[in-house]
């Protein structure tokens, strides 16, 4: 059934856990996600991020999330991740999206709280609940070559109490060591800054960049208090794995093949990634 953001991150809170969210923006992606929440009995988070809007727009696989949320026999969450601008807001809102995140993490403080802001008027006239963001976590989830050479700048525990108080958001997503895509060099999260956040900020927190991290740190960041990763780029990548792998064993004639391989691995990597978030951590 389709679920609030809120309530799913009331789930995570309640086991002292991560829900994951997954960014779906072609069938075989959102048919894993859901099947991983499904065989899993767990709640999920579908996402379309605006960047991939090139790719699939939102008109075409967004109307498809809302109905197999509806449809899936666990609670799904249907969000609009890194939005950027209020049209496209207001884009997802009429497809009857239950959350959305605004991205004003490259805007100056007033500039981002007033983007913010409005959008969390929008979304809560709506019914939709709001994640932004504060800090800026570097890279860009599926875009080849997405070099960014410039350093996370980590989020200001003061400054995103804040941000949270400014725009009346629902979570926060703040940059805590993590980077989008592929990890080239070993990532350092900063645990200390992730409890301090969840001690002043008073709502959920949200770590991006969620995949290619170690088992370890994952569950020191939920340990800390994180209660929604962002996880994409490794699902996305295990079915390209998978398509490779079926091209060079039996080489099929028809394409379903592939999709269906991919859909199949995708899945196993998405059902894998929540074990890793779901379980209760030990103290
Ligand atoms: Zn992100």
């Amino acid at each position: 059934m389709l679920a609030s953001l809120t309530s799913v991150l009331g789930w995570a809170e309640e086991r002292g856990c991560a829900a994951a969210a997954f960014d779906t923006p072609n069938l075989e992606l959102l048919l894993a996600a859901i099947g991983a929440a499904e065989a899993r009995d767990e709640p999920v988070i579908i996402q379309h991020a605006q960047l991939h809007e090139s790719e699939t727009s939102i008109d075409v696989i967004g109307p498809i999330m809302v109905m197999r949320a509806e449809a899936a026999c666990v609670p799904v969450c249907v969000m609009l991740d890194h939005g950027e601008d209020l049209d496209y807001v207001r884009r997802a809102l009429d497809l009857g999206f239950s959350a959305i995140m605004i991205d004003g993490s490259q805007l100056p403080y007033d500039e981002n709280v007033a983007l913010t802001r409005a959008a969390t008027e929008m979304a809560h006239a709506r019914g939709a609940d709001v994640e932004a963001e504060i800090g800026f976590t570097t890279g860009h989830e599926g875009l080849e070559d997405a070099d960014d050479d410039r350093a996370n700048v980590y989020t200001d525990p003061a400054e995103a109490a804040r941000f949270v108080a400014d725009t009346g958001i629902d979570a926060l997503a703040a940059s805590v060591g993590t980077v989008h895509g592929f990890y080239k060099a070993e990532p350092k999260l900063d645990f200390d800054r992730i409890a301090e956040l969840r001690r002043v900020c008073g709502v959920p927190l949200v770590m991006h960049g969620g995949s290619g991290l170690s088992r370890e740190d994952t569950r020191a960041a939920i340990a800390a208090g994180i209660r929604k990763i962002n996880y994409f780029s490794y699902m996305s990548n295990a079915g390209v794995r998978a398509v490779e792998a079926l091209i060079a064993e039996k080489r099929p004639k028809y394409f379903h093949a592939l999709a269906n391989a991919a859909t199949e691995a995708m899945q196993a990597d998405a059902e894998a990634a929540m074990e890793m978030f779901s379980m209760v951590p030990t103290a």
